[in-house]
């Protein structure tokens, strides 16, 4: 930088030395005739303007050809420095020596004006160029980034489902994108409608088919109702081997039946979203003991031994839905049994992990029964998915069990695998995180009043408006010991319960004159003999609003119908 501008100052004075020397030369041109004609006078102005003319000008001189000098007459300005030159012309005509013109110049402001100008210049340039490109950004702008950035506001909305922002127009490329754009936008509106169309019209048959699903179930349980607890009375009686062969048979059929309905409603309530998981205080150990105590009986009867091996602490209590678990765990038992001919039916419980809160529990069902095929391992937690259709007419079942199983734990958080050998036997293998329970949670837990045996004869008042059902629901409990009263409604169920101290309460929710819910809340509230009995619903419905219902309405159980003794003695036991 500083060698250049050093370079610049040497060219600029060498610039400026020719152009004082062609001056001088011009001016010794101009004196020359005064000179030739003795005009000395006339040479003198001439030379002295020359000087005022030019103000960088410090010194003309003029010395005749023998050294005299003719001009200034008075004393000579001495000047030095950098920028100061002095040019020597000699003065000349025919070859004859006139003089000798020198003329001493200070470049210095010469330069200095040459600089300024030359920043100016630099100046002016640098704003036009300035212009220049502020007027090519501001075209660029208008005709392309605006318009660019139009196009992906539209394309952010869209992702939004806003398809209704403006697009730039124009002939140019950004144009035809944005037509383009346009085009693609009303294809995607129109797919997006038609799917949300789809959608809603498969949410209106699910819906559909599940308030179908509810009513037919309520129905086919209600004849259910009348056929499986008189089925099971009548095996109670004095029968003929053939007799009761075909009773059980009956009570068989209506089981599975009944089975069968709670499954597919199982099912469409996980596909509705419907189901919804409690949190309750219960001990695990406790819940896999009474899983097997239901899949014994069958077990038993097939000459399986099933036994249960708790590996983990059986004092852990844990917080969770002790009913849905229970239920995985007599779907897989239930499994265990019925596809094994011979053997065992194996149940371990442990505690994989125990942190300060939570524990993961892990539950495996070994069974030495016919295994399962390597193809069929993907397929049989879908639904209605079984083996292969020899196995399905042999052992029977729907195909839903292990999809409802699995379903449940994934809405619990659990996993279900299995490891199987054909011939040889499976192993189910639950695994579950849950929170424990603490001292505070277990005694939150609703106090519940005894319905055991206690010596005395219990009572019991049945609720319900269907004949069929009171008729049922007395025999069983009769058969269990109980001294029965019945009412056909909620009132006449209210007036009874104010007259007498009953040991439970079976009450059916929908009713004439005042529903089950209404009377249990007056039971509860209204300072009677039945204030702290237990209260149990009766109701063909499962569905888990209704179960929520009964319990806000202050009951503390819940029976499906069509009833079953062995699920009358558990809630009985509950
Ligand atoms: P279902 O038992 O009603 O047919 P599941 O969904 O419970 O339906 O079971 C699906 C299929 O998985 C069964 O049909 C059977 O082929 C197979 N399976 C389930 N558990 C076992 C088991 N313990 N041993 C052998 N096969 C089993």
């Amino acid at each position: 930088m500083l060698c250049s501008s050093t370079h610049n100052n040497a060219l600029l004075i060498d610039t400026q030395s020719l152009e004082v020397e062609r001056e001088a030369e011009i001016l010794a041109d101009g004196i020359l005739p005064f000179l030739l004609s003795n005009q000395i006078g006339a040479a003198y102005e001439t030379l002295q303007s020359a000087k005022d003319r030019y103000d960088n000008w410090i010194e003309v001189t003029l010395h005749g050809v023998d050294g005299r000098r003719i001009f200034p007459l008075g004393d000579v300005q001495v000047a030095s420095g950098a920028a100061i030159i002095t040019e020597t012309v000699q003065i000349a005509f025919q070859g004859q020596d006139l003089g000798e013109l020198s003329v001493v110049v200070d470049l210095g402001p010469g330069i200095e004006r040459f600089r300024t100008e030359q920043l100016r210049m630099v100046y002016v340039a640098a704003v036009i160029v300035a212009l220049i490109l502020f007027g090519v950004a501001y075209v660029v702008d208008r005709l392309f980034t605006r318009r660019l950035i139009q196009i992906s506001r539209a394309a952010d909305e869209m992702a939004v489902g806003n398809f209704d922002v403006s697009l730039p127009d124009g002939r140019d490329e950004v144009g035809m994108m944005a037509r383009s754009f346009s085009a693609m936008r009303a294809q995607i509106q129109y797919q997006t409608k038609s799917l949300q169309e789809a959608r809603m019209r498969a949410e209106n048959a699910l819906e559909a088919r599940s308030r179908f699903i509810a009513t037919m179930s309520h129905e086919i349980r209600t004849p259910l109702n009348g056929i499986i607890p008189v089925a099971e009375l009548l095996t109670a009686s004095d029968l003929d081997p053939a007799q009761r062969q075909k009773v059980e048979t009956i009570v068989q059929s209506g089981k599975a039946l009944s089975s069968i309905v709670d499954d597919i409603l199982d099912v469409s309530m996980l596909e509705t979203g419907k189901l919804t998981l409690r949190r309750e205080v219960f001990s695990p150990s406790k819940l896999c003991d009474e899983a097997c105590a239901i899949a014994r009986p069958s077990a038993e009867r097939k000459g399986l031994t099933l036994t249960v091996e708790h590996m983990g602490p059986t004092d852990l209590t844990c917080i969770g839905d002790p009913d849905r678990l229970r239920q995985v765990l007599i779907n897989i038992l239930g499994n265990a049994v019925k596809f094994t001919q011979e053997g065992s039916v194996t149940v371990k419980t442990s505690v994989e992990t125990r942190g300060a809160n939570r524990a993961k529990l892990r539950f495996e069902v070994t069974d030495t029964g016919i295994g399962i095929s390597e193809k069929a391992l993907d397929r049989i937690f879908y639904r209605f998915e079984q083996e292969d259709q020899g196995i399905a007419r042999r052992f029977g079942g729907s195909g839903l069990g292990l999809s409802i199983v699995k379903s449940l734990l994934d809405a619990m958080g659990g996993t279900v695998s299995v490891q199987t050998a054909q011939g040889v036997g499976s192993t189910f293998t639950v695994e579950l995180e849950l929170d424990i329970a603490t001292a505070a949670s277990v005694e939150a837990r609703p106090p519940q009043t005894d319905t055991q045996p206690t010596g005395r004869q219990r009572s019991a008042l049945v609720v319900d408006d269907s004949e069929i059902n009171l008729t049922v629901a007395s025999a069983m409990l009769q058969s269990l010991g109980f001294d029965v009263d019945t009412a056909d409604n909620g009132l006449s169920a209210l007036v009874k319960a104010q007259q007498k101290k009953f040991d439970v309460i079976f009450m059916d929710m929908h009713m004439p004159e005042m529903d089950g819910l209404e009377a249990t809340r007056r039971i509860r509230n209204e300072d009677g003999p039945n204030a702290e009995t237990r209260i149990i619903a009766l109701t063909a419905s499962v569905q888990q609003d209704d179960i929520d219902k009964c319990k806000a309405a202050g009951m503390n159980a819940f029976m499906p119908k069509p009833l079953r003794l062995d699920r009358l003695k558990d809630v009985l036991m509950g």
